[in-house]
């Protein structure tokens, strides 16, 4: 048995083999007992049946002469016992001994004589010289021989009659079997539809479970008025552990919040002095120069990662604000152009020319940050110095704006995780000198989602990648 099976369904399966199993005990339990008794009734009718011919026969023989006794039998004897009866209904009889099978005047018309003597046969060897038999219809006949005064040349009178009931037994047997048949059918949906009743707050438990998100544990703890008692400790249970995973999580973003701005204060100290050292010494010595501007860098990447973290645990608190209103797409975008080429040396090229009125739904300054995180992201999984363009074009109604690169693409498997947290694309790899947090994307998101637009991505493994912000555009 399959281990995973619901209980549901082992439970319908199980009934289901004894619903079976009951139905079939039932019907062969009655043919049992109504064979038995067919039987036995219809022996006792043939032996009353056979009492008349059989007088008729033996007053015959008693009549005979001791010369007629000696010399029998030939088939004219057995014809001269059998003269004279006549049988209706396709009843009839016939005298099987040594001398063969000789049937009453008019059995002919009835039965063949292949019949008859198939017939003889059967009965002759049962053991209590009774049988049912039928030959190749469902129309059976009920067959009782009696053995005559004599030796075996007198042989037996055999009486042959129909059971006209027997084609009604076949219907009624066939009847019993489909009303079972029918019954078990029935009884199976009813099973079905009694277990889909009975597991239905089970799957409303599911449906709720699934929609549990880990950053909304509010909505996650279950109302347990309603719920089948069965499920109560576990849900008790399941309730207690929501409750602790929400405090743990608020101590993790408490945390995650306290620790950016901690940080941040010294960290803008310290790039503020490296700064300004290398703004005003101009007797550094090389080395010294070269180093402090390996810390500047660090401080900047350093400070950067804060700000993500503090975005993202301000989003988690609701109290990230981000503007959804008109601004020019063209301008932020050139502003982000701006930005990238001044921190990366890879040719940039766009597509902005085209779009000087067009304005979106947004937050300008956001929307530069997140570009600002794809350009980043398409410079780092590319080669060094491969080129990078910026898109901008109208969709639909929605203005879509595309950073697109020619670097190593993303796994078709792997393109949705990589917009959950500290999430990379597994096979995506990094070059010597580059870091990687895996907040990035999850980011970008957020923020393109707070502005009421949605972030996309095309990708083809060795072939490049596209990342595509899509904004509301205002009609004008
Ligand atoms: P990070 O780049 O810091 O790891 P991101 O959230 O920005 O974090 O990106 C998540 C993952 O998505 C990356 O680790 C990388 O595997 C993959 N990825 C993002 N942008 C690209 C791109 N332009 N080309 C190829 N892979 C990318």
């Amino acid at each position: 048995m399959n281990r995973n099976w619901s209980i549901a369904r082992r439970f319908f399966y199980v009934s289901l083999i004894l619903i079976v199993f009951q139905s079939l005990a039932s019907i062969f339990i009655s043919n049992q007992l109504w064979q038995h008794f067919a039987a036995r009734s219809l022996k006792d009718l043939v032996t009353r049946n056979l009492d008349h011919p059989l007088n008729i026969v033996d007053n015959k023989l008693d009549q005979w002469t001791v010369e007629q006794a000696v010399d029998c039998c030939e088939q004219d004897d057995y014809r001269f016992l059998l003269d004279g009866m006549t049988f209706a209904d396709r009843k009839t009889v016939m005298i099987s001994g040594a001398a063969g099978l000789v049937p009453v005047q008019g059995a002919l018309k009835s039965y063949s004589i292949e019949q008859l003597e198939f017939y003889a046969e059967l009965v002759l060897a049962a053991s209590d010289r009774f049988a049912i038999a039928s030959w190749g219809t469902p129309e059976a006949v009920a067959i009782k021989s009696v053995k005559l005064t004599g030796g075996d040349q007198t042989g037996s009178l055999i009486f042959v009659r129909p059971i006209y009931s027997m084609e009604l037994y076949v219907t009624l047997n066939n009847v019993k079997a489909v009303s079972e048949l029918v019954l078990m059918v029935s009884l199976a949906l009813l099973l079905a539809i009694t277990l889909i009743v009975i597991f239905q707050p089970l799957r409303k438990l599911r449906t709720k479970f699934v929609g549990i998100q880990l950053d909304d544990l509010d909505r996650a703890t279950i109302q347990l008025e309603s719920q089948p008692l069965e499920v109560l400790p576990i849900l008790r249970e399941f309730n207690y552990m929501v409750a602790r995973l929400r405090e743990a999580s608020t101590n993790q973003k408490q945390f995650a919040s306290t620790i950016s701005h901690e940080f941040r204060t010294p960290l803008t100290v310290v790039a503020g002095f490296i700064q300004s050292v290398l703004n005003r010494a101009d007797d550094l010595k090389p080395q010294f120069r070269e180093a402090l501007t390996v810390a500047d860098q660090e401080a900047f990447r350093l400070n950067r990662m804060l700000s993500d973290l503090l975005d993202l645990s301000r989003a988690d608190n609701h109290q990230l604000k981000i503007l959804q209103e008109p601004f020019a797409v063209r301008a932020t975008c050139l502003q982000a152009l701006r930005l990238a080429r001044a921190a990366f040396s890879n040719p940039m090229d766009d597509s902005l020319q085209c779009a000087a009125e067009l304005e979106a739904i947004g937050d300008p300054d956001r929307l530069v940050q997140c570009l600002e995180n794809l350009i980043g992201n398409a410079v780092k999984y590319s080669e060094p110095e491969a080129p990078i363009r910026l898109e901008l074009e109208v969709e639909d109604g929605y203005v879509v704006v595309t950073v697109v690169d020619h670097g190593q693409g993303i796994p078709s498997d792997q393109q949705e995780r990589i917009f959950e947290r500290f999430q990379r694309a597994d096979g995506v790899t990094l070059r010597r000198g580059q870091t990687s947090s895996g907040l990035g994307l999850s980011i970008v998101k957020m923020l393109v989602e707070g502005m009421g637009g949605s972030l996309r991505v095309q990708s083809e493994l060795g072939v490049g990648s596209r990342f595509s912000i899509v904004l509301d555009m205002v009609q004008k």
